[in-house]
């Protein structure tokens, strides 16, 4: 069996689990493709997998071997298993993280981000902390040579999450008012970009001048510091009483109830994640009155991380990187995120 470098772990706990060492490359099985990994983004999930996420417990308990994990893997085609006359060894490649069951009443009728058996590469199956990873060779999205390695590892969990979230699920329109919060994170940063693109009015939110300058830079139109002002209250007097028409909503029970009295009339929540807690109060009357919509969303189709790739080959969308590291320094990466001190994605080159 031949060996490669991998970030890898036996057991999850803290940073210092993660341990770059020789881990066996991966064996293809029929239709499935070898991906020398050239850049792997690193993302917040990966530090809940490698902290405590049951998906990851019972895949070691199970094979009782290492983890790898990394889902936004951009890379080269190394090997082909079966018949795919759509993919040739050195193809530029990005992997869809999500293998859906693809037989599923959801998958047929088109919402495999909501298949209930659906694998995430990183998490269900080793992922992208590695010089090489195998897939299934319909997860390859060929990439032209104007995208680079590194910003194509940027779109699968955060921008494919956000433009689930502003474009498919909110519907938001150019010339409508969005409130972006977190502005600095992976699906903040990633909304930052997409809003842009469509042609809202953004308020962004973030913890430093230094964040809310470069969410500034980046196109957001008006900024608040919500660890100084109620950043509701910033809305509700910025928009000149009326409140957001969509809100990109992730960070769960602390911004809850804010979120919600920032909406205008008419206004759309939406929300992907619940980082500070599972539980929300919403005041019906309220909501009826103005005729709110709070909406969930989970990830999104490999259909939309097309246009995604699209888009970012035509340089209409550019992620927002904030740096790249070398694959040893993964660890750095999980602290960067941790402590919330990058700005856009940190990726990672074996
Ligand atoms: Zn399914």
């Amino acid at each position: 069996m031949i060996a490669m470098k991998a970030i890898a772990f036996t057991e999850q706990g803290e940073i210092d689990v993660l341990k770059y060492q020789d881990v066996p490359a991966p064996t293809l099985i029929p239709d499935e493709i070898l991906v020398k990994v050239k850049a792997c983004a690193v993302n917040y999930l990966d530090i809940h997998a490698r902290r405590d996420r049951p998906e990851i417990k019972q895949k070691l308990e199970k094979t009782g071997t290492l983890h790898v994990l990394g889902s936004d893997i951009a890379g080269e085609i190394a090997e082909i298993s079966g018949e795919h006359p759509e993919l040739a060894v050195g193809d530029r490649v990005l992997l869809a993280p999500c293998i859906p069951c693809g037989v599923c009443p959801d998958c047929i009728n088109g919402y495999e981000n909501l298949c209930d058996t659906q694998q995430l590469l990183g998490f269900q199956i080793d992922g992208g902390y590695a010089e090489f990873v195998k897939a299934p060779a319909k997860n390859a999205i060929r990439i032209a040579e104007e995208l680079s390695f590194v910003d194509a590892s940027a779109l699968p969990i955060a921008y494919l999450t956000a433009w689930h979230m502003l474009i498919t699920r909110a519907q938001l329109r150019a010339g409508e008012d969005v409130l972006i919060l977190g502005a600095g994170g992976s699906v903040g940063s990633a909304g930052l970009q997409i809003a842009k693109l469509v042609g809202a009015r953004i308020f962004a939110t973030a913890s430093t001048e230094e964040k809310l300058v470069r969410a500034k830079q980046f196109g957001a139109d008006v900024t608040i510091n919500y660890s100084q002002v109620d950043f509701s209250e910033a809305i509700i007097e910025e928009t000149e009483g009326r409140g957001v028409d969509v809100v990109l909503e992730h960070v769960g029970a602390a911004t809850w109830d804010k979120s919600i009295s920032s909406l205008a009339k008419n206004g759309r929540l939406v929300s992907c994640g619940v980082t500070t807690g599972n539980i929300g109060e919403i005041n019906i009357r309220k909501m009826y009155q103005k005729q709110l919509t709070i909406m969930g969303s989970a990830l999104g189709t490999q259909k939309e991380l097309r246009t995604l790739v699209h888009l970012a080959e035509q340089k209409k969308l550019v992620p927002i990187i904030d740096r790249t590291l070398p694959l040893e320094q993964a660890a750095e990466a999980h602290q960067l995120l941790e402590s919330r001190k990058n700005f856009g994605k940190v990726c990672l080159l074996p």
